[in-house]
């Protein structure tokens, strides 16, 4: 029987959707998926500065996962850098520390169960339009 699914910690989600190349045709982009998950680990690693154990104890994993997840997150982004890709960020086994939604007009992240009716950046009233970003 496989072992349930740990769920890692992560503050927030990233601020934008992914990233696109500029340079090569859209018809010609294609995309890599960076997981919620790796792009912590180099929001604590690289943007952070802390080293892996603190990473670890943070995202609630052992060191050895954290070091794996790291270096997917690594290759994912050389790829992309190598080979012109679009970064997608997305997916992962991921749980933040509050709930998170995204404006799904003006793409801003709403954190918190009290603001998930409304986008007070653009005024969206429409709950249908926030995206909810946990799981
Ligand atoms: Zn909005």
């Amino acid at each position: 029987m496989p072992r349930p699914k740990q769920f890692r910690k992560m503050v927030s989600p990233p601020l934008m959707q992914g990233f696109k190349p500029f340079g090569i045709p859209r018809s010609a982009l294609e995309s890599v998926i960076l997981q919620y998950d790796e792009f912590e680990t180099i929001r604590l690693l690289d943007y952070e500065g802390l080293n892996q154990e603190q990473a670890s104890e943070r995202m609630k994993v052992s060191r050895p996962t954290l070091t794996r997840i790291y270096e997917n997150a690594r290759r994912t982004i050389a790829k992309a850098l190598m080979e012109g890709k679009m970064i997608l960020i997305k997916g992962g086994n991921v749980q933040f520390e509050s709930t998170w939604f995204r404006c799904r007009k003006c793409y801003k992240l709403i954190d918190g169960i009290e603001n998930h009716i409304r986008c007070k950046e653009c005024k969206n009233y429409s709950s249908d339009e926030l995206i909810p970003l946990n799981k």
